[in-house]
């Protein structure tokens, strides 16, 4: 494998995007961070673009993707897009702080390389076009733990930190971000050219995404739907499949508005994201939502909403009937699959009628006793039939009305007739030991502003690329977080 990695001015790029015509964007040169300084790198991000782990070490990487240098390949970009806001729609937002580098082609696909953070483009909006280290260290460790955790992500290859001060709601230490994913294009990008009424754009950004990214809704076959149905259908399936992984986990977005929706069904833009500790339904991750649009059970709603305003801005390509048909498939795709996820969590094979009222008791428990969401499902992944609960029923208080709601999953699982080992197993693949606790962020965050120590970081990404697999000597980092960790404040300001 290793043969096959390059060297940094060793990769090829093929900028299709690029090709596509200023339509759909404007060509911006980066401006650079001043004294870069490397904070966190993927080895495993590069490999997936096909460059040597080594290449991270170097000063040209640190000065490329700090936007200090182009490679000769890279043909930089801002891409324009609008989207709805908080259920408002702006009828032009854009890469206000984000370049497309380049596409880096591999023969596992090409790979867009966006740098965040490196200066402002036509669509800033008065914004200074750059990122500050706390939210990039945040979006380069969500990404990865995503990605540990098999949800569908953009990747992060680096941070990077500069020596220029940002203003926040204070003085803040600058950074790029490089982020990684096979496509950039969101819902927005085709909102924008439908309400402009462009809907010649609109057909290129279609037959461009369906080329590169849904071949299956192209392939010629009689008696078929309309290309642009069948990729409607399919960024419908991939986006409720995205969400029921992020309810079976705990993940609330915070920011689901439709510019920040990925065409590919791939988690975007990470800002005020969080991680559910004590179970709450109506968890709000972004302190900057104040009537809770983006809470967490409000989360597959707000993807069909979203999905509605991606088909409106395809209705010159999809017959209306169609349109609404395809919609109606949304809430059984998200059902069926957060309806899976959750009888894996819960280790139950096969389907039986009482599965759903087990689940959603245990929900109502769990509520009542504020039982910290990931820790009970890890605990729940080393029960044994008939035997002793005191980690369980203690994250409840020893309170009856869970013992009586285990002795009904004691009985659940009686009649799987399997070996307890074999449904630990499973159950322990599925049910993380570890998630990014926002304090745990937060420490790494402050280690690295504070004391430009950046160890944290790289031992979290480490730990969160498996978090499934008990690692020794980590056991502080899969316990509940302290009292101060859980009502840290997460704003949009980023
Ligand atoms: P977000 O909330 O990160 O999805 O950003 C929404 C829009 O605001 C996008 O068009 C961003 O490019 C733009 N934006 C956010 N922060 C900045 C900034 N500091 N400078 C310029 N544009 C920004
Ligand atoms: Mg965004």
């Amino acid at each position: 494998m290793s043969a096959q990695l390059k060297q940094l001015n060793q990769l090829e790029f093929n900028n299709t995007f690029h090709r596509l015509g200023e339509t759909f964007y404007t060509e911006v040169q980066p401006q650079g961070i001043s004294k870069p300084f490397l904070v966190g790198a993927s080895p495993r991000v590069a490999t997936l673009i096909g460059l040597e782990a080594k290449a991270l070490k170097t000063a040209d990487f640190v000065d490329l993707f700090s936007g200090n240098a182009l490679l000769p390949g890279f043909q930089p970009l801002a891409m324009v897009y609008s989207g709805h806001q908080f259920g408002f729609y702006t009828p032009r937002l854009g890469d206000g702080r984000a370049l497309l580098l380049g596409e880096v082609v591999r023969e596992n696909g090409k790979w867009d390389l966006v740098l965040k953070g490196a200066g402002q483009t036509p669509y800033s909006r008065g914004g200074d076009g750059r990122s500050v280290l706390r939210s990039a260290i945040r979006e380069f460790l969500a990404s990865e733990a995503l990605a540990g955790l098999g949800i569908p992500t953009t990747r992060a290859l680096c941070v990077i930190g500069g020596e220029d001060r940002v203003y926040r709601e204070r003085a803040e230490t600058s950074a790029t971000l490089l982020r990684v994913a096979e496509s950039h294009v969101r819902f927005g990008s085709f909102e924008y050219f439908h309400h402009n009424q462009e809907e010649e754009a609109v057909k290129r950004l279609a037959d461009y995404v369906i080329a590169h990214h849904f071949p299956d809704a192209a392939a010629p076959v009689k008696n078929r739907k309309n290309p642009y149905q069948l990729f409607f259908m399919s960024v419908i399936k991939k986006t409720a499949e995205m969400i029921a992984h992020w309810q079976a986990v705990g993940f609330a977005h915070g920011v689901m508005n439709t510019d920040n929706m990925s065409i590919l069904g791939q988690t975007f833009d990470y800002g005020p994201f969080g991680f559910m500790e004590d179970y709450d339904p109506v968890y709000i991750c972004n302190h900057s939502d104040h009537k809770g649009r983006y809470a967490f059970n409000q989360q597959p709603k707000i993807g069909l909403s979203n999905l509605n305003a991606l088909g409106y801005a395809l209705m010159s390509l999809i017959p209306r009937e169609a349109l609404i048909g395809s919609l109606q498939e949304y809430e059984p795709a998200f059902d069926k699959c957060y309806a899976a996820l959750m009888r894996e969590k819960l280790g139950l094979s096969g389907t039986q009628a009482e599965d759903t009222s087990l689940r959603d008791d245990l929900f109502r428990l769990m509520e009542k006793h504020a039982v910290d969401y990931s820790i009970f499902f890890r605990s729940l992944s080393a029960y044994s039939i008939d035997g002793k609960d005191t980690d369980l029923s203690s994250l409840f208080g020893r309170h009856e009305d869970f013992a009586h709601w285990l002795t009904r999953y004691n009985h659940r699982l009686k009649q799987q007739g399997e070996a307890d080992e074999v449904r630990q197993t499973r159950m322990k693949r599925v049910n993380p030991k570890y998630i990014l606790r926002n304090y745990l962020a937060q420490m790494a965050i402050e280690k690295a502003e504070n004391e430009r120590d950046f160890s944290e970081i790289d031992c979290l990404r480490t730990l969160l690329d498996k978090p499934f697999d008990a690692q020794p000597g980590m056991e502080r980092y899969a316990e509940a977080s302290p009292e101060w960790g859980k009502s840290l404040e997460i704003s949009c300001s980023s």
